[in-house]
């Protein structure tokens, strides 16, 4: 008989996050503070995040313990399972050995709940009534209002426009776990007011979710912001899912050679890729790749530099891989990789030539996702369908190379509440951007001139 799914016991959960930082193949340069261009204090975050999670931002310890009660919550769902896609492997006639790791096991569907549960805890302990934060497609949205009602603090989430009329399953759910949901921009603070004064149609963008989300927790003593990806503490969570890999490969004997994750602000890939980065750098052979959108092609077309993570330009300089902090990218179904910017250590990891980043454009992607629907069961999540092609493409070449190479994948959620987007793949309707060169070229000028060396 053969083993299909890697189930790792509840009691062999991995206790602590991994910290990459330390390990980084150079020093990650700071954030900078947007008014002076200086480096950024742990006080200036203050008022928008706890003072763990801003240690956590900036720890250089390798390891820290994940607190008893987000373990006791965690254990709902996790350790999530390891599938191997013996059908798939068959159908692509490849002898690569592919894996997946089922993030959509968790009750919001996807990886977000790692660290949603996590924030929620350490504002809770520090006394915070309220979370503020954006949303795009909905699933950090619905994961940190599931965060808040688990912890017992009030949450409003400002919903990207366009996917608050398009996605409304995953506004039912936020309202569900008994948060507020409110179409950005809106009237409610001044940053969404100033955009709706001259695009009263707007469609909305993260970044101008972000900037409304900021604002609302500064203006209010009770009230912290919360992102969803990009920062250093949210890819620290989500190494969880990484080191639950290790053991579980372990436990049927086997080492990866390729890793795969789709990006958006990096924290699915980072949480996959991230604990097996040390064993790069000691010789083994393991490559990370990082898969866009190319009508939102951070990676592959984006420039290395400070920029903002918001369109109001309210949020700390990150340097990153941007495309410019008032690009707005094409409405594609892949709502959660439509971010102008990219994890700085995501980022750093890529400039220095470990991490690989990928565009493919919707059409091949949804292809991909459709045959792996119907080879292995689970229907993807557009974002995760992304890495769903790139393995494709990987088990591909294994078998043109005649190569045994083991290619795993982080499977960072299920598509139940993206059947639209399905729908308008399978009637043809589904458009494939050209790359939005001159947008792009455009936005970029707009960068702060600050020099990263
Ligand atoms: C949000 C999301 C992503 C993209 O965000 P990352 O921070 O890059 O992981 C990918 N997949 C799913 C299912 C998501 O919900």
């Amino acid at each position: 008989m053969i083993t299909k799914k890697i189930h790792l016991d509840e009691k062999d959960m991995p206790k602590k996050w991994y910290n990459i930082i330390p390990d980084m193949p150079v020093a990650p340069p700071p954030p900078l503070n947007p008014g002076t261009g200086k480096p950024l204090g742990p006080e200036e975050l203050a008022p928008i995040f706890p003072m763990s999670l801003i240690e956590q931002e900036m720890s250089t310890e390798n390891w820290i313990d994940i607190p008893e009660e987000i373990m006791d919550i965690y254990r709902l769902w996790r350790p999530t399972p390891l599938f191997r896609a013996y059908h798939l492997e068959e159908y692509l006639g490849t002898p690569a050995r592919i894996y997946y790791k089922y993030e959509g096991a968790s009750p919001a569907g996807s990886h977000k709940t790692n660290t949603a549960i996590a924030q929620a805890y350490y504002n809770k302990k520090e006394g915070v009534k309220r979370l503020a934060t954006e949303t795009g497609a909905g699933q950090w949205g619905s994961a940190l209002s599931l965060g808040c009602k688990m912890l017992g603090l009030e949450c409003t989430v400002y919903m990207v426009k366009v996917s608050y009329h398009q996605k409304p399953y995953r506004r039912s759910m936020i309202r569900t776990w008994g948060s507020e949901v409110i179409a950005s921009p809106s009237n409610r603070t001044a940053a969404g007011r100033s955009i709706l004064e001259v695009t009263p149609d707007s469609p909305g963008t993260l970044g101008i979710a972000i900037s409304e989300a900021v604002e609302d927790a500064v203006g209010r003593d009770d009230t912290k912001y919360a992102l969803g990806s990009v920062l250093n503490h949210v890819m620290l969570h989500q190494t969880i899912i990484g080191q639950e890999v290790r053991d579980q490969l372990k436990m049927v004997g086997d080492k990866p050679n390729v890793i795969i994750g789709c990006c958006g602000g990096g924290s699915n890939f980072a949480g996959i890729a991230f604990p097996f980065m040390p064993d790069r750098a000691s010789g083994e052979d393991i490559r990370f790749i990082a898969v866009e959108p190319s009508s939102c092609p951070t990676l592959t077309k984006g420039v290395y530099a400070y920029d903002y993570g918001d369109t109001a330009k309210m949020t700390p300089l990150l340097p990153m891989y941007t495309l410019g902090h008032d690009f707005v990218p094409p409405g594609i179904h892949a709502g959660g990789l439509r971010y102008h910017g990219m994890s700085p250590l995501v980022s750093l990891l890529q400039k220095e030539g470990i991490v690989e980043g990928r565009a493919y454009p919707q059409n091949p992607v949804f292809e991909a996702a459709i045959t792996f629907a119907r080879v292995e069961g689970f229907i993807p999540a557009p974002e995760t369908a992304h890495a769903v092609k790139a393995v494709f493409d990987e088990a591909l070449r294994c078998k043109e190379e005649g190569r045994e190479e083991v290619i795993v994948f982080n499977f960072s959620g299920h598509g139940h509440f993206d059947m639209a987007a399905y729908d308008a793949y399978l009637d043809g309707d589904l458009v494939d951007y050209s790359y939005p060169e001159e947008m792009i070229a455009e936005s970029l000028k707009k960068l702060p001139k600050i020099d990263l060396g």
